[in-house]
Formats: structure tokens, C-alpha cells, sequence
């Protein structure tokens, strides 16, 4: 199977390079902003929203009167950027007429203060063991030696600054990898209840931790900043402080994402199915006494991670209903504790006086709402299947044993025919 994925490494570049990267860093802000002006403008004297393409054939006129330090950087900073901001501008439009309620996000104007930022290149690209070359700056040395692929089709580059360092992202179209790893045969659907304390809690047992990226930096983070409030603005100092609060940020960052990725990576490769519960993350921020914590985890994007990757490694990623009170029922016998509270870690169900380890249960109950939901699933399925192909073989084949693991093999036989087909 072709897929379209991403490469990011760091790159080493010469002092030379760094001048041309800020440049064309900078030429792809200015070209956002400029393109955002003309935008607004338009639609002020009511005139058609220009498009990507309009406006980059304008700025290619208006640069070379106005901005002749532009035409040193790659035509693609400009176009790129373009892009950008048209899908930044129709997603605001389209977010207001989904009438979703808080913020829209009218695009904003970009500025160096917050952050140099990025641009993407087009065209000839191409990656050997320790360089990538791009368009325009030539072959720029990586840190890491043998991370991009070598023989795929590059489809375009986008080269980032953060805290100092720069990174490029190649997207690439290669073949898929990851398809031929061992399936877990003993648990292949689980549940996962994903959680502060402990950031998930697999059905069959297997924990993974909260490594509490920010809260463990907290009082550093706090201090940093705090000296850096107390410089004085434009002094040199100031930018030392501000570079010591970007670095701490950015290993933060690291510590996260790397716990997302090895979690999802190794539920995704071991697991035909996972089944995770549908939180409510934006609601859920708004109580404050938790909005940090959960900020903390990247709830959205593990759960990003786990649909992309489950689509890589054959692995059917279910969302059980959001009101599905997967922490307040026995999985045992079914009973609903109506007074379960979120510090109760440990509960005893009154029913059948089961003690309950409250993330465990949870997941199990996830794990029996899939088996459920697959199969029902596969029971319409069967049934539509018998009624296309008659009362003969047909119903020979819908009497078949019913015993646990052949309904599950079934059940994931028939779903992983098409990756796409997912269900809510
Ligand atoms: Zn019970």
C-alpha cells in the first residue's frame, strides 16, 4: 500500500545556509501578511476573494517593483505561503457558517516575535544518507545520518526553526512498512482509557505512564520565565533569557511527544482492534482546575496518532459512544455506580462486591463495548450477505459455530478489508 508520510529530522546547516533559511523564512512571512492585507482589502471594497494562484501572480509582479530582496529566496516561499493562507481563510469561513461556538480564528498577521516560523519548497528535492538538497539553498548536512528515505518521491519539504534549531519535513510517498507486524493473538480487540493519573490503561493490563512532560518542568519553567519578565526589553540579556525559556519549552514538547508516539506505536503494531472513548477534550478544558493536566497528556493529538498509524498497521480504531459511562459501570454484572467520583481510584461494586481498579475497569468495559458493537456489526453484515446469495450455501454459512475467537476473527476479517471503513 502507497502512503503519503513525513519525515522531520534536524538539519546542520553552515553559517551561509542559516542566513538563506532566515530569509526564506522571512519571505514566506512577508508574503502571508502581504497576501492577507490584499485579502482583507478585497473583501472591503467587496471584490472576489482572490486565490492562491492570483495572488502569487500578483506578488510576482508587486515583488519585483516593492521587494527586490524577495526574488533571492525560492518562488515557492511566496506560492507556499498563498496556500497557506487560503486554507486558513476559507477554514475561518467555514467555521463560522458551522456556526461552532467560541473562537473562529480569523488568520492572523504573522510576526517575528512569535517565532521565525516556516516555509515549504517544492520541486527538486532530494535526500542521501547525511544531506537533503533543496531548491535554491543547495545540499544542507543533517544531524542524523540515514533517517530520510533515499529512493522515494519527495512531494515537498518544509523547513521549520525552533529554539535555535532547524528542522526540515519531507513528505514523501512511499510504500508501507509497517504492515507485517506480529498481532498480539491472546487480546486483539482492547479497550484504552486514557487518563491523568496513568495516561492509558490497556484492557489486557498493560499500563503506560504519564511522564507529567510540563508539570514535572513547572517550577523551572516558572522561574526562567520569570526572569525573563525582569530584562530589560531590546537588551541582550533579554534574548539570552528568552532563548533559555524557548529551549526548556521545546524539551517539554519532546518528552510528550515521544511518549504519544511510542504508545500509539505499539498499540497500533500489537493490537487488530482498539477501542478508545470519545472525550469531550475542548469541554473538558474548561474546567480549570484540570485544564493543564489534560493539556499535558495531548489528548487530540494521541488520538490523531492512533488513526493514522491504526490506517499504516491494519489496526481498527473504534470510538465508543461519548455518553457511554465506561468509569461507573461493573464490568462485571453491569451495575452503574451513580456516586462515582473522580478521585475514587478504587471502587466496590454493591452488586456483586467486585473491587473495581477504576482505570482497568473502564478499559474493560471499553473492550466488551467493542465486542458488542463488532458484533453487530458483522451479524447485519452476515445478514445482508445471506440474502444476497440465497437460502442454499448462504445459510450454511450463517450457522456457523459461534465460538469467541471465530467471531473475532471474523469480525476483523471482514473489517479490515478496507481500512476507511471506520465506524462511530
Ligand atoms: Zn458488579
Amino acid at each position: 500500500m502507497k502512503i503519503i508520510r513525513g519525515f522531520k529530522t534536524e538539519l546542520d546547516p553552515n553559517n551561509h545556509q542559516r542566513t538563506m533559511l532566515l530569509q526564506h523564512a522571512g519571505t514566506a512571512r512577508f508574503a502571508y501578511n502581504w497576501g492577507l492585507e490584499r485579502k482583507i482589502e478585497a473583501r472591503k471594497n467587496g471584490e472576489k476573494n482572490p486565490s492562491a494562484m492570483e495572488l502569487h501572480r500578483e506578488w510576482n509582479v508587486w515583488k519585483r517593483e516593492n521587494a527586490p530582496w524577495a526574488l533571492e529566496s525560492s518562488k515557492c516561499c511566496g506560492q507556499e505561503a498563498f496556500r497557506n493562507l487560503d486554507r486558513a481563510y476559507t477554514n475561518f469561513f467555514r467555521r463560522c457558517k458551522s456556526g461552532i461556538k467560541g473562537k473562529k480564528g480569523f488568520p492572523r498577521f504573522k510576526s517575528k516575535r512569535n517565532g521565525i516560523g516556516s516555509f515549504r519548497l517544492t520541486g527538486s528535492i532530494h535526500a542521501t544518507d547525511t544531506h537533503v538538497k533543496l531548491p535554491v539553498i543547495g545540499a544542507v548536512r543533517l544531524k542524523e545520518h540515514g533517517y530520510l528515505p533515499v529512493e522515494a518521491r519527495v512531494l515537498s519539504a518544509t523547513v521549520s526553526e525552533r529554539a535555535g534549531r532547524w528542522f526540515v519535513s519531507l513528505q514523501v510517498e512511499i510504500e508501507s512498512q509497517d504492515h507485517h507486524h506480529e498481532k498480539d493473538e491472546l487480546h486483539p480487540l482492547v479497550g484504552v482509557d486514557l487518563g491523568i493519573k496513568t495516561l492509558a490503561v490497556v484492557s489486557d493490563g498493560t499500563t503506560f505512564e504519564n511522564p507529567n512532560a510540563l508539570k514535572s518542568k513547572l517550577r523551572k519553567l516558572k522561574r526562567l520565565q520569570r526572569s525573563l519578565s525582569r530584562k530589560v526589553k531590546g537588551s541582550s540579556n533579554r534574548k539570552k533569557a528568552a532563548k533559555r525559556v524557548a529551549n526548556l519549552h521545546w524539551r517539554i514538547a519532546n518528552v510528550r511527544s515521544d511518549t504519544l508516539h511510542k504508545l500509539t506505536t505499539e498499540l497500533t503494531r500489537t493490537k487488530s482492534v482498539i477501542v478508545i472513548e470519545d472525550l469531550n477534550v475542548s469541554g473538558m478544558l474548561k474546567n480549570h482546575c484540570l485544564a493543564r493536566a489534560i493539556s499535558d497528556l495531548g489528548l487530540c493529538e494521541l488520538r490523531r496518532q492512533l488513526e493514522y498509524k491504526g490506517v499504516w498497521n491494519d489496526c481498527l480504531i473504534v470510538t465508543a459512544d461519548r455518553f457511554f459511562p465506561s468509569s461507573k459501570t461493573c464490568s462485571e454484572c453491569g451495575w452503574i455506580n451513580p456516586d462515582l467520583k473522580l478521585s475514587d481510584r478504587q471502587w466496590v461494586c454493591l452488586e456483586c462486591g467486585c473491587v473495581h481498579d477504576r482505570d482497568l475497569n473502564a478499559s474493560v468495559n471499553l473492550e466488551n463495548w467493542g465486542v458488542n458493537a463488532l458484533l453487530a456489526v458483522s451479524s447485519t453484515e452476515r445478514l445482508n450477505a445471506c440474502g444476497e446469495e440465497g437460502s442454499g450455501s448462504g445459510s450454511g454459512h450463517c450457522e456457523t459455530d459461534l465460538d469467541e475467537s471465530g467471531i473475532r476473527h471474523e469480525i476483523t476479517g471482514s473489517l479490515f478489508c478496507c481500512p476507511e471503513n471506520r465506524f462511530r
